[in-house]
């Protein structure tokens, strides 16, 4: 239940009015969509959603706004984005509070993807797009630029919305493109707000927001005069995105889901690695594409480490993000409740339930951090991805049966080897089929470090040089000395 404090909080939020960014103007939606607290089920506020109309206007702005905002030095462009971050930081406390309510994690968590949103947007306003020279010969130099692509997509998910839809904007409009962004139709309050802070930085149609009522995707997604799509969402919406680019050979990066695994060696310190495993397994109440979904233990030790991660999750206080203990949010929205549920019955059906496990009648919702042990690898909840509080451990005999277990997968997104042999930790690293390995961690992520899906976990990549330069093309400046 929401404490005093909070509900003058909510209140405050009530009050606000939460606008589109169209062509440079705050702009109402053509309807509205309401907007819930998963905690209460109740309706927060309606907040505006586009039409097709509003949307062509928002695609027509930004391509007209392309060619001034691509021929800015990029210092400018620089320090705008850098004015942007700095309102963003004044508002530190209303974004986290709007994250908390439309997202239900707890307050802190929400602190913590503004705070990592800030520092992203500021390192990568440091990385260089200096262009290459090559000295090819006396009377020959090559230099290669990196120009803009035109218009970018980008679609952003519910589970970490404010900080996804920073990390897709700062290298976007940074490197000469211009910008629509649509939030999930669940957690669009968030990007509202950041259209008020943004409209009148930027030249008209340099950046869009638009609201959506689930059905706006596909139209941006297909429309000729987008150039670039980066989005992040599950793999089957994925494909869609990428059939739907074909028509003008859009450039196209996908985040998609994983079914990240979790490998304890032998000689791992089986405590430490029960509680940051718990930790990554769980963080964002299970609803993350890098949290550890799938758990392998040497049989010796497969008692001894239910045991150990059963207790964290049985420790866990669920609750409303504004309570000042809460540690785990309820699920985003009802769709994801009603898959989780399903998946509840399911995990009793295939496994032992060690943690966990019933769901408690009330608002709000709320799925306790569920641990199953002695799982039918056959289960969708191992052989799908499982994107709710609910994780399984299964003992392996071999090191090589269990590499092979964890690979046979469609995703390739993050794996995490636990071992205090580094050697040993990293040869197994390299026979693991993911964008990522970690070794006695899992999740760390950096504005400087390539972050992408291996096999049907994504295509290409954010984060790094290389996420930097997807928001470009080389450009080839070939030049003879007569
Ligand atoms: P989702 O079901 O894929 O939906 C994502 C968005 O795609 C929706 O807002 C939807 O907008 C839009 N969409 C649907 N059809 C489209 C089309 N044909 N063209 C363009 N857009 C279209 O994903 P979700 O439920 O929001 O998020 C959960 C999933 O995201 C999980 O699988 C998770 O693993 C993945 N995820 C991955 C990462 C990563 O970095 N790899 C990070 C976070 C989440 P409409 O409202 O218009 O339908
Ligand atoms: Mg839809």
């Amino acid at each position: 239940m929401p404490t005093e404090q909070s509900k003058k909080i909510i209140a405050q939020i009530r009050r606000k009015s939460f606008l589109q960014l169209i062509n440079g103007t705050l702009t109402a939606g053509a309807t509205t969509i309401p907007v819930i607290d998963p905690a209460t089920e109740e309706v927060l506020l309606h907040a505006p959603v586009a039409d097709k109309a509003q949307a062509n206007q928002a695609i027509e702005s930004a391509n007209q706004a392309f060619s001034l905002w691509r021929t800015l030095p990029i210092s400018d462009r620089v320090s705008l984005l850098l004015q942007l971050l700095d309102r963003i930081e004044a508002h530190r406390d209303l974004i986290a509070q709007i994250i908390t309510l439309e997202v239900g994690k707890p307050l802190a968590a929400a602190y913590a993807d503004v705070d990592l949103a800030l520092m992203w947007g500021r390192e990568v306003t440091q990385m260089s797009l200096e262009p290459t020279r090559l000295e090819k010969a006396p009377d020959t130099i090559v230099e290669i630029h990196h120009a803009p692509l035109g218009v970018v997509l980008a679609i952003i998910p519910w589970n970490f919305p404010f900080f996804q839809t920073l990390y897709k904007l700062v290298p976007a409009l940074m490197c000469g493109n211009t910008l629509i962004i649509k939030p999930a139709p669940t957690t669009p309050l968030n990007a509202l707000l950041l259209a008020e802070l943004a409209h009148d930085l930027f030249l008209a149609g340099v950046l869009n927001i638009l609201g959506d009522a689930g059905d706006l995707g596909p139209h941006l997604s297909q429309h000729p005069d987008i150039h670039k799509i980066s989005f992040t969402g599950s793999t089957s919406v994925g494909r869609h995105v990428m059939a739907s680019g074909a028509s003008n050979l859009k450039r196209i990066v996908l985040e998609l889901g994983g079914n990240d695994a979790a490998l304890v060696l032998d000689d791992a310190n089986l405590e430490m690695a029960a509680k940051s495993i718990f930790d990554w397994a769980f963080m964002n109440s299970g609803q993350v594409c890098i949290n550890i979904k799938r758990i392998y233990v040497p049989t010796k030790h497969y008692d001894a480490f239910c045991t150990l991660f059963a207790a964290h999750a049985q420790r866990a206080v669920l609750g409303h993000g504004l309570n000042e203990q809460t540690e785990f949010g309820p699920l985003q929205n009802k769709r994801q409740f009603e898959t989780i549920k399903q998946l509840l019955e399911q995990a009793k059906k295939d496994g032992t339930i060690v943690a966990g496990g019933t769901i408690t009648a009330g608002k709000g919702y709320f799925v306790p951090l569920t641990v199953v042990r002695d799982i039918d690898e056959n289960s969708p909840l191992i052989t799908e991805e499982t994107f709710g509080p609910i994780r399984a451990i299964m003992p392996y005999h071999s090191i090589d049966d269990a590499i092979q277990r964890i690979n046979n997968t469609p995703y390739g997104l993050g794996n995490s080897v636990w071992s205090s042999d580094l050697e040993r930790a990293r040869t197994i690293a390299q026979q693991l089929e993911s964008g990522t390995v970690w070794i006695n961690t899992h999740f760390a992520l950096a504005p400087d470090v390539p972050f992408g899906g291996h096999k049907q976990s994504g295509l290409g990549v954010e984060f790094g040089i290389e996420g930097l330069l997807a928001f470009t093309a080389p450009k080839v400046i070939h030049i003879n000395i007569p």
